[in-house]
Formats: C-alpha cells, structure tokens, sequence
C-alpha cells in the first residue's frame, strides 16, 4: 500500500513526546522560515505577500530570530517598513464622518459608529493573514487528513497512536471535524480517552503527593503531568530565545 511522506512523519511523531500534529507542524514552521530568510528572500512574490500581511503574526515574527538576527530579517523588515512609512507619507486627517444610515445606526448603538481616519485604518491593516501561518494550516491539514484515512487497517497508525501522548484538543477537534466514519470515530476517541484518562490520573496522583502523608513517596510517571496537561489544552511551548 502506497504511504505518503506524512504517514511516515505522523508515525514517527508519535514515538516522541507532545502531540505529533504539534510537532510536526512546529518543524515545518522553522524550516519555512529559514527558507524565507535564506532562499527566498528576493523572491517577489513573497516579499509582496509579507508586504500585504504587513510583516508577520506575533509568534512568528518572534520566531525568525530564534537563529540569531540576519540580513534576511533585514532585508524583509525594510521592505514592509518601507510600504507602512509610505501610508503615513501620504495620509490626512479624516474625521469620523457617519453616513445616514451610519448615524442612525449609531444612535441606537454608539459603539458601532464609524472611526476616524476610516480610509488609513483600513490601508494599513493587514491585507492577508500571516504567510507563515498560512503554512503552518496548510501542513495541519494535510496531517490530520492523513491521520483519519490512515487510522485503520493493516499497519495504520491507531498502535502508534495508542503508544503516543495522543493528540492536543486542538488537533483531536481538527480530527473530529474530518472523521469519515464511526470506525474511525470510536477507534479515534477510545484511544484518546485511554490517554487523558491516565494523564488525569497522573494529575490528581501529583495532588495527592502534595500531601504531608504521602509527601515522602517518591515520584512516578506523574511527573511533568502538569506540563503535558497544559501542552493539550493550549498547545505546546514556543521557547523564543533572547536573539536579536
Ligand atoms: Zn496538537
Ligand atoms: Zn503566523
């Protein structure tokens, strides 16, 4: 049976800690921005793209020094520097002036009446959402679709799965929403069930030790439960060092 890059990937994924859909979505998110800044970065079309996004989302931005500052960095922050100064160069002033219908509606509910400088506001918001996120949905995608049409059968991924630290919430919603059927549907939820299940247990075994008591026992597999639990609700931890 003919298996795609992503099986392999996902089942690879699933012998190491955290979500593997997190996990391989956080490599892909560092090997698209070392392309951005070593391959692509004269490249037209992406430097236009980062332009309209108005340079890059919180996390990301953050991220692309990770490595240590570079003249990519610099090359693309002056280009979308360039473009933003250029809408302040030409701007005026434009008090907040209501159409009719606006006025009436804002009579009825003040929050909604119309700002000032609408037309500047409007060019200097982002034209498109952040590229690198934009990369990062589309890896998800493809991931969790493999996920859920390669679950079961002969050498699915539902062993490494159940042998895994399981999927995040976010991801587990994202599989839901693409399950095809109610095999896959009970195999998916069983095995996550079996996972949170133990790592609840791990929780309340944490506070347990917490107890003067029991305080002296020494500590099992509970340990780090706390941190996984968080990975799972709020996705994993985006370590940003001090580069710059
Ligand atoms: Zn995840
Ligand atoms: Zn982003």
């Amino acid at each position: 049976m003919g298996r795609t890059m992503s099986f392999y990937d996902l089942r690879d994924a699933m012998a190491l800690p955290g979500c593997p859909v997190c996990r391989l979505k956080a490599n892909a998110v560092r090997r698209h921005l070392d392309n951005l800044l070593w391959e692509s970065v004269n490249d037209a079309g992406v430097r236009r793209e980062i332009r309209n996004a108005r340079g890059f989302c919180q996390q990301h931005a953050w991220q692309l020094i990770e490595g240590g500052s570079s003249l990519g960095v610099v090359i693309i922050m002056h280009d979308v520097m360039q473009h933003v100064l250029q809408l302040l160069e030409t701007a005026e002033f434009q008090p907040p002036a209501p159409t009719l219908r606006q006025r009436a509606r804002s009579a009825l509910d003040p929050s909604r009446a119309a700002p000032a400088n609408a037309g500047l506001l409007a060019k200097l918001r982002p034209q498109a959402p952040c590229p690198v996120c934009v990369h990062a949905e589309t890896t998800e995608r493809v991931l969790i679709s493999t996920l859920v049409q390669e679950l079961l059968g002969e050498d699915g991924l539902l062993p490494a799965l159940r042998a895994s630290e399981g999927l995040c919430l976010l991801h587990l919603r994202q599989a839901l929403a693409q399950t095809p059927n109610a095999e896959v549907f009970d195999a998916l939820v069983g095995v996550q069930r079996e996972i949170w299940r133990r790592l609840t247990d791990q929780l309340a075994e944490l506070i347990r030790k917490e107890d003067y008591r029991f305080r002296h026992e020494a500590r099992g597999e509970e340990k780090g439960a706390s941190l996984r639990a968080l990975a799972v609700l709020s996705g994993p931890r985006i370590i940003t060092s001090d580069a710059g």
